[in-house]
C-alpha cells in the first residue's frame, strides 16, 4: 500500500506509527509542516527502506514561520521530497495570501534550482492560485495535488500541467468524488492518508484507511482491487524513476 502524504511526526508517538506502517508494508512519504521539523522528523524514517521524509513549509503557518525558508532552502539538498507547502485560501489563512504568495514562489524556485523536487501540495480554497503558480514554475519538478477539492476545470488544468494526485478518504467519500477521479489519469494516482489528521483519531497508523481507499477506488474506477493495487504500483514505480533523475 502506499500514502504519499502523511504526518508521522504529528502522531502521539511517532516511532510507533513509524513501526506500524513499514509493519504494514506501507511506501510512506513523511511530510513535514516546518523546516525545523524536517532533519528530526527524518529520523523516525531513517531506518525504514519504504519511508521518505519531505521537507515542508505549511501555508497556514506561513504567516508566523515564513522566516524559516531560509532553513527552508538550506536544506533542500538533503532529499528529493518537498512538502506539505502550496497555498490555503480558508478564513483564517486568506488574510495572509500574498505572504502565502510569495513563500511559495520562494519554495518552487529553490525545487527548480535543486534540480527537481517531487512536491506534496495543499490547495484548499486557492486551487486556481495553486495551479497559476506552478504554470509559471514547470521546472520545479513534479507537483502531487494532496486532497485536490478544486472545480472540475481546475482539476483539468492540473492535469494538463502534468500534475499528479495523492487522494484519500474524505475527497473518495465527497459528493464530487466520481466527477472528479473521472478527470484524473490513473497513471497520475497515489493514495494517501494525512494521518493523524484525516484518520480515526486513535494513536495508531491507520492502515485500514488505505484499505478502505483502495477499496473506493475500485467501486469508481469500475475494477478489480487488485487492479488498482497494481495500477498505484506502477505509479509509485514511475515516479521513483522520475526522482532517480533528479540532482
Ligand atoms: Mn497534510
Amino acid at each position: 500500500m502506499i500514502d504519499f502524504h502523511c504526518h508521522l511526526d504529528l502522531f502521539k508517538s511517532p516511532t510507533k506509527a513509524a513501526e506500524e506502517a513499514d509493519a504494514a508494508g506501507v511506501y510512506l512519504l513523511s511530510v513535514t509542516t516546518t523546516p525545523k521539523a524536517f532533519l528530526k522528523t527524518a529520523q523516525i524514517g531513517r531506518n525504514k527502506k519504504r519511508i521518505r521524509t519531505a521537507l515542508g513549509l505549511h501555508p497556514q503557518l506561513v504567516h508566523e514561520r515564513h522566516k524559516e525558508v531560509a532553513l527552508f532552502l538550506r536544506l533542500i539538498s538533503e532529499t528529493k521530497y518537498v512538502g506539505e507547502i502550496g497555498l490555503d485560501g480558508g478564513a483564517a489563512s486568506a488574510a495572509h495570501m500574498d505572504l502565502q504568495k510569495e513563500v511559495f514562489e520562494q519554495i518552487l524556485k529553490g525545487c527548480r534550482s535543486a534540480g527537481g523536487r517531487v512536491m506534496s501540495i495543499h490547495s484548499r480554497h486557492a486551487s486556481s492560485d495553486v495551479i497559476d503558480a506552478l504554470s509559471h514554475h514547470r521546472d520545479a519538478g513534479i507537483p502531487i495535488l494532496h486532497w485536490f477539492s478544486g472545480s472540475d476545470a481546475n482539476a483539468r488544468r492540473a492535469v494538463d500541467l502534468g500534475a499528479w494526485f495523492s487522494v484519500g478518504l474524505p475527497m473518495l467519500k465527497s459528493r464530487r468524488a466520481s466527477s472528479l477521479i473521472s478527470i484524473l489519469p490513473r497513471d497520475r494516482i497515489l493514495t494517501e492518508t494525512d494521518a493523524p489528521f484525516a484518520a480515526t483519531g486513535d494513536a495508531h497508523y491507520p492502515a485500514k484507511a488505505l484499505a478502505e481507499t483502495v477499496r473506493r477506488l475500485a467501486i469508481l474506477w469500475k475494477c478489480e482491487e487488485a487492479e488498482v493495487n497494481l495500477q498505484l504500483k506502477r505509479n509509485l514505480r514511475t515516479l521513483g524513476a522520475r526522482v532517480a533523475r533528479f540532482n
